[in-house]
């Protein structure tokens, strides 16, 4: 398609039939990682700056609240951005040498942001979440969080569709998270982090009274920070895994797990070509859905690789920058996990989910069901040679 690299940062879904690479042939050099970094903070600054402009000029509240609106979902799109840089850095899947990855991902993509310590994320993501034997059990601290918001196998139906809605704006759960962040900041790590934590916000907060930009600083860093981070990482959490799993006895080990994720891609079918008025509608509703919906869920809670997180879960040491045309490669390809799926919109997969949790639909692309034919197929083949033999 015309503009193919706007269309595949919008949907997420690549159209590259390249050969697959290594994981290590995706990752970063150190000074990609640098302007990745570098990026992520130059908007996150200008947003902050630009927002407190806003605040102190004359224009009236209605002129001033859309450009605030801006302002929050770019700072939440890029610290959370930080945090999913962070993540990949974390699983080595950013720079060959993990001591300067852990460095930089502690000093720059972490403290700042109030994000866990290196060594305690990798426990809680990549020990524990990305474990065949774990993800998606009571373990797996990702579940525990859907527990917490009221979330199990057999909920009723209205009870799903409001908790989607208000379990995240719960007091008691955005206490919780406030609480994790305090936990994992200043309570958790080794003692010499948290000295370098609590150093971090003690000169922060005394430049911030010194300069008296507290108020500037909680409306537009603190409040997406650490509010509308919350709300926007729900969203896309709720459709990252087909939680509290049915998995068939007998299930392959590897498609018990392929069969928890799939590609979500953001978007719908283009009307195509056609004529006259009812044409013409169908076209302008396309555009504006486009604006209205996908890009801006794309860019407040589908930020970097989340469309890919399916393949993220096949090969963690990809790089985020590669993910979606290192997907495409592998799609049609076998797999011990079996076969690639995909919905398109987040509304797809919130049905998914609805009919997994609600009405007992416990496979929805039929992958189970695949791997139970492949595996009769497989037996039987045995069998006949075993007879021949
Ligand atoms: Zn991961
Ligand atoms: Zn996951």
């Amino acid at each position: 398609m015309p503009f193919q690299p706007f269309w595949t940062w919008v949907t997420g879904k690549s159209l590259w039939d390249g050969n697959p690479k290594l994981a290590r042939e995706t990752w970063l050099t150190e000074w990609q990682l640098w302007c990745q970094i570098a990026w992520s903070w130059a908007v996150t600054i200008t947003s902050v700056t630009v927002g407190s402009a806003v605040y102190h000029s004359q224009l009236s509240l209605w002129a001033k609240v859309p450009v605030y609106i801006v302002v929050w979902v770019l700072v939440v799109n890029r610290t959370r951005g930080l945090l999913h840089t962070f993540h990949y850095t974390n699983h080595g899947a950013s720079l060959a040498d993990m001591k300067r990855a852990k460095w930089i991902g502690t000093f720059f993509m972490s403290i700042p942001i109030l994000h866990t310590s290196w060594r305690n994320y990798h426990q809680l993501h990549a020990e524990t979440h990305h474990s065949r034997h774990d993800l998606c059990t009571d373990r797996d601290p990702d579940q525990q969080f859907m527990t917490a918001h009221g979330f199990y196998r057999g909920m009723p139906e209205w009870d799903y569709w409001t908790r989607l809605v208000y379990a995240p704006l719960l007091p008691r759960n955005l206490w919780a998270h406030f609480w994790f962040r305090i936990e994992q900041n200043f309570i958790k790590p080794e003692r010499k982090e948290i000295v370098f934590r609590a150093v971090y916000w003690a000169v922060f907060f005394t430049l911030a009274i010194r300069f008296q930009v507290g108020t500037e600083l909680a409306l537009f860093f603190f409040f997406p920070l650490i509010l509308l981070t919350q709300h926007s990482s729900w969203i896309q959490h709720t459709t990252e895994h087909l939680w509290f799993p049915d998995c068939p006895e007998g299930t392959s080990p590897f498609v018990a797990i392929g069969a928890l994720t799939w590609g979500r891609f953001l978007g719908r079918p283009h009307p195509g070509n056609g004529r006259g008025l009812n044409h013409a509608w169908k076209l302008v509703k396309w555009w504006a859905l486009l604006f209205l919906i996908d890009i801006p869920i794309r860019i407040y809670s589908f930020m970097q690789d989340l469309p890919s997180h399916d393949f993220h879960h096949r090969a963690p040491r990809v790089n985020f920058w590669r993910i979606a045309q290192e997907r495409s490669a592998n799609e049609g390809l076998p797999s011990k996990y079996g076969p690639m799926t995909e919905t398109w919109g987040i509304w797809e997969s919130w049905l998914i989910l609805r009919d997994h949790l609600c009405r007992g639909q416990h496979d929805p692309f039929n992958i189970y069901q695949w791997d139970r034919q492949h595996r009769e197929a497989a037996n039987l083949l045995l069998d006949e040679r075993k007879r021949v033999a």
